[in-house]
Protein backbone atom coordinates (compact mmCIF):
# COMPACT_ATOMS: atom_id res chain seq x y z
CA UNK A 1 0.00 0.00 0.00
CA UNK A 2 1.13 3.53 -0.72
CA UNK A 3 -0.53 7.02 -0.38
CA UNK A 4 -0.96 8.90 -3.41
CA UNK A 5 -1.84 12.79 -2.80
CA UNK A 6 -3.10 14.86 -6.26
CA UNK A 7 -2.69 18.30 -5.74
CA UNK A 8 -6.53 18.91 -6.87
CA UNK A 9 -5.76 23.05 -7.94
CA UNK A 10 -2.81 22.09 -9.82
CA UNK A 11 -4.31 18.94 -11.33
CA UNK A 12 -5.55 19.71 -15.30
CA UNK A 13 -7.62 16.92 -15.42
CA UNK A 14 -5.75 15.81 -18.26
CA UNK A 15 -5.98 12.17 -17.93
CA UNK A 16 -2.50 10.32 -18.65
CA UNK A 17 -2.19 9.17 -14.76
CA UNK A 18 -5.88 7.42 -15.01
CA UNK A 19 -4.60 5.81 -18.50
CA UNK A 20 -1.56 4.28 -17.61
CA UNK A 21 -2.31 3.33 -13.87
CA UNK A 22 -2.00 -0.62 -14.20
CA UNK A 23 -4.11 -0.83 -11.39
CA UNK A 24 -6.67 1.16 -12.63
CA UNK A 25 -6.33 2.84 -9.38
CA UNK A 26 -7.23 6.66 -10.73
CA UNK A 27 -9.88 8.40 -12.11
CA UNK A 28 -11.38 11.90 -13.23
CA UNK A 29 -13.07 13.23 -10.03
CA UNK A 30 -16.84 14.84 -10.46
CA UNK A 31 -15.69 17.82 -8.18
CA UNK A 32 -14.12 21.31 -10.08
CA UNK A 33 -11.21 22.70 -8.36
CA UNK A 34 -10.06 26.33 -8.37
CA UNK A 35 -9.19 26.46 -12.10
CA UNK A 36 -12.78 25.27 -13.06
CA UNK A 37 -11.05 21.59 -14.15
CA UNK A 38 -11.96 18.53 -13.43
CA UNK A 39 -8.83 16.72 -11.36
CA UNK A 40 -7.85 13.03 -11.01
CA UNK A 41 -8.18 11.46 -7.70
CA UNK A 42 -7.21 8.23 -5.99
CA UNK A 43 -10.13 5.28 -5.85
CA UNK A 44 -8.44 3.35 -3.36
CA UNK A 45 -5.13 3.81 -1.33
CA UNK A 46 -4.67 0.38 -0.56
CA UNK A 47 -5.32 -0.68 -3.74
CA UNK A 48 -2.17 1.52 -4.97
CA UNK A 49 1.46 -0.23 -4.93
CA UNK A 50 3.40 2.87 -5.09
CA UNK A 51 4.96 2.25 -8.84
CA UNK A 52 5.30 5.67 -9.39
CA UNK A 53 4.05 5.63 -13.09
CA UNK A 54 1.34 8.24 -12.29
CA UNK A 55 3.78 10.62 -10.79
CA UNK A 56 5.90 9.83 -13.58
CA UNK A 57 3.46 10.27 -16.42
CA UNK A 58 2.15 13.88 -15.23
CA UNK A 59 3.09 16.90 -17.27
CA UNK A 60 2.00 19.36 -13.64
CA UNK A 61 4.08 17.26 -11.49
CA UNK A 62 1.07 17.46 -8.99
CA UNK A 63 1.57 13.74 -7.32
CA UNK A 64 3.09 12.65 -4.67
CA UNK A 65 3.74 9.37 -3.34
CA UNK A 66 4.31 7.91 -0.19
CA UNK A 67 5.18 4.39 0.62
CA UNK A 68 5.29 2.76 3.81
CA UNK A 69 8.99 2.15 4.73
CA UNK A 70 10.22 -0.74 6.82
CA UNK A 71 10.98 -0.85 10.10
CA UNK A 72 13.82 -3.04 10.97
CA UNK A 73 13.92 -3.94 14.38
CA UNK A 74 16.65 -5.94 16.17
CA UNK A 75 16.14 -8.75 17.94
CA UNK A 76 15.74 -8.73 21.83
S1 LIG B 1 1.59 4.72 -7.82
FE1 LIG B 1 1.16 3.20 -9.46
S2 LIG B 1 -0.53 1.94 -8.63
FE2 LIG B 1 -0.44 3.80 -7.39
S3 LIG B 1 -1.95 5.18 -8.32
FE3 LIG B 1 0.08 5.65 -9.23
S4 LIG B 1 0.23 4.42 -11.11
FE4 LIG B 1 -1.45 3.60 -9.86
S1 LIG C 1 -1.58 13.38 -15.20
FE1 LIG C 1 -1.44 15.04 -13.66
S2 LIG C 1 -2.55 16.77 -14.58
FE2 LIG C 1 -3.15 14.93 -15.71
S3 LIG C 1 -5.03 14.19 -14.67
FE3 LIG C 1 -3.28 13.12 -13.74
S4 LIG C 1 -2.72 14.37 -11.93
FE4 LIG C 1 -3.99 15.64 -13.28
Amino acid sequence: MAIVIIDQDRCKGCGLCVAFCPKDNLQIGDQLNTAGLKPAVVKSQENCTGCKICALMCPEACIEIYRETAEVVAGE
